[in-house]
């Protein structure tokens, strides 16, 4: 069955590559991309299964069981099409395009100086022949160094600026994983090629692990009442779980100074690094004097992407630097840009 399904999906990148790619490349002289092409294409397609299982599996639910209900979308509909642009490559896309010649230059860098990065078989040999174990273990790191990605991305001043994009929303759906700065993205897309490269992630695990980290995130922004109960949310980061994260307000006595619940998969690392809580109730989301406008909530895609930089830019002036160090600041203790 699975092999089934594996054949019709290599006949259909192929097809896709003979009819719409390959006329054109050759048509302008660019023959050599098309293998490039040929991974382009299968990134597109894993992109379209992806938000078709994210569609059909988690649109119902929010349909179902709603913790909230809008009867103006506007502000949803500009997170399914950052979905759109995230999911089916046009982001990424400009990501690889941008840090492709940065990583060709380190690669031939490192082979010219003898070095090979370790893969994670080379370290446990035992590991070539349970690739279901070595799946998990790439997704324990991947995701150990999400947790502090996103931490820092609370802590810097400057990148909080980008992430309160993400932030900002509070019509939070299933589509809002994907609501980021382009610069976020960037960033984002850097973090986790340097950690695939220094761990060695084959490329036979590489989509399979972005395949399953992005549909949980999916699952974790989903607009539905849904947890995985005390014990399950141990395990797995539930709806419930980030909504805490994005919640507008925590419960007096219940401050954070950056912020709560980073964890992107598993919220190991919040019980590790004491930035767990645990609320049992659904939060309202968004965001309350942070560096951008509390407007971006409703605004389009190229306004957040504009206000993101107007705060970027805020965060480098001297002016606001002082302002951090002597005004006042927000309930994650970033500080209050409002207040200027
Ligand atoms: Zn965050
Ligand atoms: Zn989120």
């Amino acid at each position: 069955m699975i092999d089934t399904l594996v054949e019709a999906f290599v006949a259909l990148q192929g097809w896709l590559l003979d009819r719409l790619i390959q006329p054109p490349l050759l048509a302008m002289g660019l023959g050599s991309y098309l293998e490039m092409a040929f991974d382009g294409i299968e990134f597109f397609l894993c992109g379209v299964l992806q938000i078709s299982a994210a569609y059909l599996l988690l649109r119902p639910l929010e349909a179902l069981r709603p913790i909230e209900v809008w009867r103006d979308r506007q502000a949803v509909r500009v997170d399914v099409l950052y979905s759109l642009l995230d999911r089916l490559g046009i982001i990424p896309l400009l990501v690889f395009a941008l840090l492709a010649p940065l990583f060709a230059s380190v690669d031939s860098w490192l082979r010219f100086n003898d070095i090979i990065p370790p893969q994670l078989e080379d370290l446990f040999p035992p590991l070539e022949t349970r690739p279901l174990l070595s799946f998990v273990i790439y997704l324990l790191i991947l995701d150990f160094t999400e947790y502090w990605r996103h931490r820092l991305s609370h802590r810097f001043r400057w990148w909080w600026a980008l992430h309160a994009i993400h932030h900002s929303q509070r019509q939070m759906t299933l589509w809002t994983d994907s609501r980021n700065h382009l610069l976020d993205d960037l960033i984002g897309g850097f973090w986790f090629a340097v950690v695939a490269l220094l761990v060695g992630v084959p490329p036979g695990h590489f989509i399979g692990l972005l395949i399953v980290v992005k549909t949980i995130e999916n699952l974790s922004h989903v607009n539905a009442r849904l947890s995985f109960g005390r014990l399950g949310e141990l395990l797995l980061v539930s709806p419930r779980y980030h909504r805490w994260h994005h919640a507008l307000d925590l419960p007096v006595g219940r401050q954070y100074r950056y912020g709560c619940n980073f964890a992107v998969l598993f919220p190991v690392w919040d019980q590790l690094f004491a930035t767990q809580y645990s609320g049992q109730s659904m939060p309202a989301c968004g965001l309350r004097h942070g560096p951008i406008p509390e407007s971006a909530a409703r605004s389009g895609f190229w306004r957040q992407q504009y206000e993101g930089l107007c705060a970027l830019a805020a965060a480098f002036r001297p002016h606001s630097r002082q302002v951090q160090q002597t005004g006042p600041t927000n309930d994650y203790g970033q500080p209050d840009s409002h207040a200027r």
